[in-house]
């Protein structure tokens, strides 16, 4: 099965960019994904295929204007109409690990990319729209978080990281982040690679990263430590 992702962009040139390189790239040159860029500006409706206007009440840029929003997300919906309509906005909920999971597990998506002030806050009572951040940033565009939310799933699909990783072990797919790497040389200048880590012992080794993790996780992201813990009891 090809996960079918659409993007609904006022920049289709921005796309695949990243992702038609390396292991997104060959996947997509394997049929192991397919993108679909959609201009917004074709959507429309008069002479001059204006897509935004002043915002209501004043104040500085340009809103995306809800009917052409409507009219691009609908003819994403006739074209893939079992996949979620992800909204790229830093208002949205703080996309996880957890939902690339779930959303690499499904038929594909659509990515909804703003730009200027952003969307008129019409569209999401007026269409079954998920509001997504990629972290409290603001980006000039949606098309970049896009770009990390299909990133992130194509990873997961089928065969495309290969056998030795199933992605199982990575920051976040625990609740914790993930332990420290090193690789040769084994020395480098004066700082050497943990002794554990060459004894050749796993259950040692194993030991040491959940440690690893566990402290690093508390050190670094108390957030996500609170609630691993929480999770535990
Ligand atoms: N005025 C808006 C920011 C608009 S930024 C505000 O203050 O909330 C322009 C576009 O970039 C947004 O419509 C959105 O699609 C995208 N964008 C910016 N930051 C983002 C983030 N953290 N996560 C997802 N999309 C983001």
């Amino acid at each position: 099965m090809t996960f079918a992702a659409t993007v609904l962009t006022l920049y289709p040139e921005m796309f695949p960019g990243p992702l038609g390189v390396s292991l997104a790239g060959r996947a997509m040159a394997e049929g192991k994904w397919s993108l679909n860029p959609v201009h917004i500006r074709d959507f429309a409706a008069d002479k001059h295929r204006t897509v935004d206007d002043t915002p209501a009440g004043g104040g500085a840029g340009m809103v995306l204007k809800v009917d052409v929003l409507a009219a691009a997300i609908d003819h994403a919906r006739e074209l893939a109409p079992h996949a979620p309509v992800l909204a790229m906005t830093p208002r949205g909920k703080p996309i996880s690990q957890a939902r690339i999971r779930e959303l690499a597990g499904g038929p594909g998506v659509t990515l909804l990319c703003g730009r200027f002030e952003g969307f008129d806050e019409r569209i999401f009572a007026g269409r079954n729209v998920e509001e997504v951040s990629v972290g409290d940033i603001v980006l000039s565009g949606g098309e970049c978080a896009a770009l990390m939310v299909l990133d992130a799933c194509i990873r997961l699909l089928p065969g495309v990281m290969g056998a030795a990783s199933s992605g199982a072990e990575e920051s976040f797919e625990d609740g914790l982040l993930e332990y420290p790497h090193y690789t040769r040389p084994p020395m480098w200048e004066g700082r050497a690679i943990p002794e554990v880590l060459r004894s050749g012992d796993h259950a040692k080794i194993a030991a040491w990263r959940k440690q690893r993790a566990d402290e690093d996780t508390r050190l670094r992201r108390p957030d996500l430590w609170e609630r691993h813990r929480d999770a535990r009891v």
